[in-house]
């Protein structure tokens, strides 16, 4: 049966939310725009540790660029429960470990589970090194990334470090048309392509191609 992971999510926090509880959570984020909601939602029920593991990021100046706008999100961003930031290794060798023979494919293929395993895999490890009491991630709220696909390694990574996995679909209630407007709200920087060489070269293809095709008509 097709889980609904929001009703999932909705339902833990009303669990929460009656017994007074208010956990730490480590949310691993992407960039700062994905962030913006998430980050809005999570902060009325939980600690909110960010925790910015993006080692697939390209190039190096991308990948500082989107600390900076979190950071700076997160400092500008008025919140019921304090929210912090750590900052990853920027372990480079280890997403073109994970990505290689799979450079070709397209955004939404084998890279992308490899690359979702690989950043979960982190959050997971990084959640039980700190006590954190659960983890989970902002990939959910891309229109682009398949929520199944991600609460299903998230539970896969939670089992093998010994941490909690907190389900989400952070695209669903409007969440992904709210990061928009939360980005145009604070400015915040919001790259044109998933984060790596790859997605970035496949980008300026099909742009190229939408603009051949507008010089044609
Ligand atoms: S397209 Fe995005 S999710 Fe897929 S491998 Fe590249 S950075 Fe990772």
């Amino acid at each position: 049966m097709k889980r609904n992971y929001q009703k999932e999510l909705e339902a833990q926090l009303k669990v929460l939310k009656e017994e007074g509880e208010v956990p730490t959570l480590l949310l691993h984020s992407c960039c700062a725009p994905c962030s913006s909601y998430c980050i809005e939602y999570l902060s009325q029920f939980f600690y909110v540790t960010v925790f910015y593991y993006n080692p697939n990021i390209y190039p190096d100046e991308e990948y500082a660029q989107r600390v900076i706008e979190q950071q700076e999100f997160i400092r500008k961003f008025p919140t019921k429960y304090p929210v912090t930031f750590i900052e990853g290794d920027y372990e480079k060798n280890r997403f073109y470990d994970v990505a290689k023979g799979l450079e070709e494919e397209p955004e939404r293929g084998k890279r992308c589970t490899k690359c979702f395993e690989l950043r979960l895999g982190e959050t997971a490890k990084k959640a039980a090194e700190l006590g954190m009491d659960y983890f989970t991630t902002t990939l959910t709220i891309s229109p682009m990334k398949d929520a199944a696909l991600l609460n299903t390694i998230g539970e896969e990574e939670a089992q093998r470090y010994g941490s909690r996995w907190l389900v989400s679909d952070f695209k669903k209630n409007n969440g992904y048309l709210r990061s928009c407007q939360l980005s145009k709200e604070y400015g915040i920087y919001r790259q044109d392509y998933c984060g790596c060489v790859f997605s970035k070269r496949e980008r300026q293809v099909q742009k190229a191609a939408k603009e051949a095709k507008e010089d044609w008509n």
